[in-house]
């Protein structure tokens, strides 16, 4: 019966975001929020809710050959180097959120669960390790440690609530879930992980009505700018600028609005390439006033023009060029 309800309200979900999605103008044709798109907001606050924490969906994934070393927090610059003086590795006492399956390790902040027919018990306790490494990268990047442990499983795709869905982070639950076949390659089910991973970070930072209401363009942009090197290994590049240069020399246009007619990959690598445009151009603190900024799911709800003094077509703008620059 749950699962009936689940089902239901993840179809109404995707609806809702298609129709959201769909018929969205260019860039070119952006239309400031404020002044036109008010009423959607309005709708949107009279239909029920998408879920308890709305499912943030990750397609195709993208897959990482080796994670690259991730650098150690915490250890202060002048601590000399004496064991007793090491800085721990940061740890979060008691159990994550219970999920379906079997817990397999428990991590300094992540409690990992597996299911059936999926990768093996043994796999998983392989990569456990990894999973706390590549969320220190995560912090490292994002500037901001995780507060409440997190728990994650591993399940086989027909779990999933859609077809495509490689990973879904139930944010204001705690949870994430990742969904993969035996014999699959486990590194991108890692990266994909770590892209779940930095949603919990953004909901911890940013709280659950921020992220609720994130623009579409910042919640996927900066989750994926957050997971950083090992998402850009796969493309054999070190930066979203040049990751989205390929894109555009794939022929795809470099657009925010209709980037995901291309595919949810390509769209959060454009948008992460644009989060690391506005992150360069002005700085981390104005990136998080931004994303409090957002007035729903759909692209271009933040308040760009509030916060950087330019219009979201403006930046855009900008942007293109710091991409062929
Ligand atoms: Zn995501």
């Amino acid at each position: 019966m749950s699962r009936l309800i689940t089902r239901i309200v993840a179809l109404v979900f995707a609806v809702v975001t298609l129709a959201a999605i769909t018929p969205l103008p260019s860039d070119e044709r952006f239309v400031e929020p404020n002044s036109a798109l008010q009423p959607v907001f309005r709708v949107e606050r009279a239909m029920p809710p998408p879920v308890k924490a709305p499912p943030e969906r990750i397609r195709f994934p993208v897959a990482t050959r080796r994670t690259v070393a991730l650098p150690e927090i915490g250890i202060a610059e002048q601590t000399p180097p004496s064991a007793e003086v090491v800085a721990p590795l940061p740890f979060i006492a008691g159990d994550g959120p219970p999920m379906r399956g079997t817990r397999i390790a428990q991590t300094g902040r992540l409690d990992v669960y597996v299911g059936l027919r999926t990768f093996t018990p043994e796999q998983i306790a392989a990569i456990a390790p990894r999973l706390e490494e590549l969320l220190r990268g995560n912090e490292e990047r994002f500037g901001f440690q995780l507060q409440q442990r997190v728990s994650i499983a591993f399940y086989r795709p027909s779990l999933a609530p859609s077809k495509d869905t490689r990973g879904i982070a139930y944010t204001e639950e705690g949870r994430a879930e990742v969904y993969y076949r035996p014999n699959e390659d486990i590194e991108r089910a890692l990266v994909v992980a770590s892209h779940e991973l930095a949603h919990h970070l953004q909901a911890q930072r940013y709280g659950d009505d921020a992220q609720k209401r994130a623009d579409i363009i910042l919640l996927e942009g900066l989750a994926t700018w957050i997971t950083g090197p090992p998402w850009l290994a796969k493309y054999g590049v070190a930066r979203w600028k040049e990751r989205a240069r390929q894109i555009g020399d794939s022929g795809v246009p470099l657009r925010l609005l209709n980037a995901q007619r291309y595919g949810d990959n390509i769209a959060y690598e454009l948008w992460a390439s644009f989060v690391d445009f506005l992150i360069e151009r002005d700085g981390m603190e104005k990136m998080h006033a931004l994303y409090v900024s957002g007035r729903g799911r759909e692209p271009g709800s933040a308040d760009y023009q509030g916060i950087y003094g330019a219009s979201l077509n403006e930046l855009a703008n900008e942007w293109r060029v710091w991409v062929r620059s």
